[in-house]
């Protein structure tokens, strides 16, 4: 699937550049062109595999908006010609969608993200999708008020939002903070093994995944995420059918961008490998249990050939909503909003009865 991205936002910006890189270095050219957009001047100058744009100038001089994403929305809002005007001739007509990707807890990419969404739809008919990355549990309240809001308005902008949650791809016991650089890693791997997967490759058999897969799985809109485990695979056959087994099982399970999220509309299950190493039998026996661990009627299903010593699965879910960890997550949002407007509001601290009057 060839794409243009649009990062926003510090950690938008990071991951459009880590995309860009992995696809140029794996040379699958999938992404067809990459912009990030930020109202920080110093998160841009840490860029260097992506084109550029600062906005906001006349409003925060370069500097960035804080956490304050009402502040990123504006700022967005009154830039946005200059931005869309830098997205010509990125958004070729080769592109088969836009992917805005963006951090939904901060404020440039939190605020910013979901104003580019909507004004990219009325532009353009590819569709556009947004890749929003969830803060982890440990963040500040701020970030999970800002989160909450933001993936309410960017669901509802978007054809599909894949969502990314910071807690599932790093390892235990480690900083959130910490562990950005490997998440960011990650993040690239998979997403952009699924750009690729959606590229049709010369000379190889009918079932390779075309963009349109990826696309009519996506189409039930609302929320996707994406799974991935790999294994070495293995020179017996049979051997093999048990390990594409096991990675799809373990792509759905415990290795997805959005812990718990079983449940779907739709479904794609790409897997990748060396094409003789791909038993037909166990690709056709994972389809089948993904259909019945997803409840979905539509799991879609293809090889991605790959010259790799391993097999790896790859599982997009779309509408993939109804999951107990989102729910988790916009209860937490709310709360921290209901926390930050008592923090907030005079006229509620006057009342507080547990406050001492003077006299
Ligand atoms: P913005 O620049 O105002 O849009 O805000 P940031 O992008 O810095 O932060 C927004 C959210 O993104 C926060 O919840 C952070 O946890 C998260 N975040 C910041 N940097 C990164 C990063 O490099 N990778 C990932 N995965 N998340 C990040």
């Amino acid at each position: 699937m060839k794409v243009a991205l649009i990062g926003v936002g510090q950690a938008g910006g990071k991951v459009t550049e880590r995309l860009a890189r992995f696809d140029a270095d794996m040379g699958f050219e999938a992404v067809q062109g990459a912009l990030a957009v930020n109202s920080a001047k110093p998160d841009l100058q840490s860029l260097e595999f992506v084109d550029t744009q600062l906005i906001g100038a006349d409003r925060v001089n370069g500097h960035g908006v804080g956490g304050d994403n009402e502040l990123g929305t504006e700022i967005m809002q009154s830039d946005i010609q200059q931005v869309l005007n830098g997205l010509d001739g990125r958004v070729t007509s080769r592109a088969d969608a836009i992917f805005v990707v963006a951090g939904l807890g901060g404020g440039t990419g939190s605020g910013g993200a979901p104003v580019l969404v909507h004004n990219l739809q009325q532009i353009y008919d590819i569709p556009v999708y947004a890749l929003g990355i969830l803060p982890g549990q440990n963040e500040g309240s701020l970030y999970q008020a800002n989160a909450g809001r933001s993936l309410k308005t960017i669901a509802r902008e978007a054809d599909a939002t894949l969502l990314i949650d910071n807690d599932s791809w790093h390892e235990q016991g480690e900083s959130v903070e910490g562990a950005f650089d490997r998440i960011n890693d990650k993040i690239a791997q998979r997403v952009g093994l699924l750009f690729a997967s959606g590229e049709a490759v010369e000379g190889v058999g009918e079932s390779v995944v075309d963009s349109s897969e990826v696309i009519n799985t996506l189409r039930a809109g609302g929320i996707a995420t994406l799974g991935y485990a790999s294994e070495v695979a293995s020179e017996d056959s049979a051997d093999n059918i048990r390990t594409v087994m096991t990675v799809a099982r373990q792509a759905l399970l415990t290795g997805t961008s959005l812990p718990n999220a079983t449940t779907a509309d739709s479904a794609l299950l790409v897997i990748a490998g060396k094409p003789e190493a791909i038993p037909r039998k166990g690709v056709e026996k994972a389809r089948s249990w993904l259909e019945d661990e997803t409840g979905s009627m539509q799991v879609r299903g293809g090889d991605f050939p790959l010259e790799s010593d391993r097999l790896g699965a790859l599982v997009l879910l779309g509408g993939a909503e109804r999951s107990e960890r989102l729910e988790r997550f916009m209860e937490r949002a709310r709360e921290a909003k209901e926390a930050e407007e008592r923090d907030t509001d005079p006229a509620e601290e006057l009342t507080d009865e547990r406050l001492e009057n003077l006299f």
